[in-house]
């Protein structure tokens, strides 16, 4: 393959070779003179960056004029975007309200920032993407921040919860808390999810294997923990996209021997956006070079500081491999569960939300929902994204049948037409017809023109999956 160089891109652009060279700087890349060569993805870029900036120089004019606070859109399709939710933003200085996904373009508009710049961003984060991209909130967020703005997610007329009655607070009774496990690469999640099964299974489990739906129960002193298997930021950012807050304690898991990484600033981010507690597991303390420490002094820097130290939050020392303080550590979850007072309606329709869903051969699709409100029983009507059906088995996390799953209760549903996304909302229903029609209006809204987007991207490609 040939590459360009830069007097020849320069060239085909129409521009000098100085300002081509310093709309690459603006992306960080560096070039020595006009005969460097420059990649085809770089080329590529650059060159829709210089064709948008010259073939819609009134764009970029919107772009300023909302730097100086005084946005005002340049042509029709721009005041689209620029609803009146952010002329709330101008008296609220630097809150603005921005749709769930927003294309690098429109972010950049709204953001009063020019676009290049917040391809530079995202580029940092290793994303390559076009101006026309959309990019979903949690990126946006970020790259938002970053520029000292915060942003809000526009309010979706969410018919999800359109359906949903109020709670009595009579009918709310306590419900076990729901626990993720995050961190960086290696740390030892999975390891720790599996010592704290282990630790737990009962001893006529202990001959079996149990059966894995992506999320497990443990019992501590008589009181229940949900473990999901999902990476605790995927469970955020998928999730909260739709409005559920699917996690109650986020374990941030730190190696010892290595200390805070890029994910491990990820998670804790991701978790304090979500304003979830964060309990800090040090792990791999078996090792000879572990030192805690050292990590407690890193994390502080970040507004975690160990209760010995005058903070509040709660560090446990763990050995996932040597099985170490796996017990303290469930013990503490329960500790802040407590302080939270977690509450649900048991005598409601249900709502939930899938946390893995799969085809399976012989039984059809088969999804594991989380139960967050009411109680989902065999025989309900449910719904959740264009699935529909009736719940035909219900199994719980140890593989066993039952009759009807509570608030947070991760359970096994049998009964959906298709196979769901991982963070539909599933949704008890008067009847199967009734899920059904909700279903076909859904399919019917999906087909306008309008859904169909370009590229999308997500931080979360950034995550390796657990
Ligand atoms: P994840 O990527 O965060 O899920 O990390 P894993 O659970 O896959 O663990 C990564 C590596 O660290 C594996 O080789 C584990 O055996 C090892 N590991 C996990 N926990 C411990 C521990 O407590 N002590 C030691 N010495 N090694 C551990
Ligand atoms: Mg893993």
């Amino acid at each position: 393959m040939t590459k360009l160089r830069v007097y020849e891109l320069a060239k085909e652009l129409g521009i000098s070779s100085k300002k081509l060279i310093e709309t690459l700087e603006d992306l960080d890349v560096v070039v020595k003179n006009h005969m460097s060569t420059i990649d085809d993805d770089i080329a590529k870029l650059v060159t829709e960056l210089i064709e948008e900036e010259s073939g819609k120089s009134n764009k970029k004019k919107a772009a300023q004029a909302s730097d100086d606070k005084k946005a005002e859109p340049a042509d029709k399709e721009e005041k689209k975007v620029l609803t009146a939710k952010n002329e709330k933003a101008e008296d609220k200085q630097k809150t603005i309200t921005v749709p769930s996904k927003i294309s690098v373009k429109d972010l950049g508009a709204l953001l009063g920032i020019e676009p290049v710049k917040i391809i530079k961003r995202l580029m940092n984060y290793g994303l390559m993407v076009n101006i026309n991209a959309e990019i979903d909130f949690e990126s946006a967020k970020k790259i938002a921040n970053e520029f000292d703005v915060d942003i809000v997610e526009e309010k979706q007329d969410n018919e999800e919860f359109m359906l949903e009655e109020v709670d009595d607070p009579k009918d709310l009774k306590p419900r076990p808390p729901v626990v993720t496990v995050m961190g960086h690469v290696d740390h030892g999640k999975t390891s720790l999810l599996d010592a704290i099964r282990q630790t737990n299974v009962t001893q006529q489990e202990a001959g079996g294997i149990t059966q894995h739906i992506g999320a497990s129960e443990v019992e501590v002193n008589g009181k229940k923990i949900v473990f999901l298997d999902t990476p605790g930021h995927e469970a955020f950012t998928a999730m909260r996209a739709r409005g559920a807050k699917v996690t109650d304690i986020a374990i941030l898991v730190v190696a010892a021997d290595d200390g805070v990484m890029p994910q491990t600033v990820e998670a804790l981010n991701h978790a304090k956006a979500a304003d979830i507690p964060i309990i800090v597991a040090i792990n791999k303390i078996d090792k000879p070079n572990a030192n805690p420490e050292r990590i407690k002094q890193q994390l502080s820097d970040y507004g975690l500081i160990p209760e010995e130290w005058g903070g509040d939050t709660i560090f446990v020392n763990v050995s996932a491999k040597a099985r170490i303080g796996i017990e303290q550590l469930l013990e503490m979850i329960l500790l802040v569960a407590e302080m939270q007072e977690l509450k649900a309606n048991y005598n409601c329709r249900a709502r939930g939300v899938i946390i893995e869903a799969k085809l399976d051969k012989g039984r059809g699709p088969i999804a594991t929902v989380l139960v967050q409100r009411g109680t989902l029983k065999l025989g309900d009507g449910i719904v959740a994204g264009t699935a529909y059906g009736k719940v035909r088995a219900l199994f719980d996390s140890h593989g066993k049948r039952i009759k009807s799953a509570g608030p947070s209760t991760p359970v096994e549903v049998l009964g959906l037409s298709e196979v769901p996304t991982a963070g539909d909302i599933l949704l008890a229903v008067s009847s199967e017809k009734e899920a059904k029609s909700i279903s076909d209006e859904r399919k019917n809204l999906q087909k306008e023109p309008e859904y169909d987007t370009p590229q999308r991207i997500s931080l979360d490609k950034l995550f390796e999956k657990m």
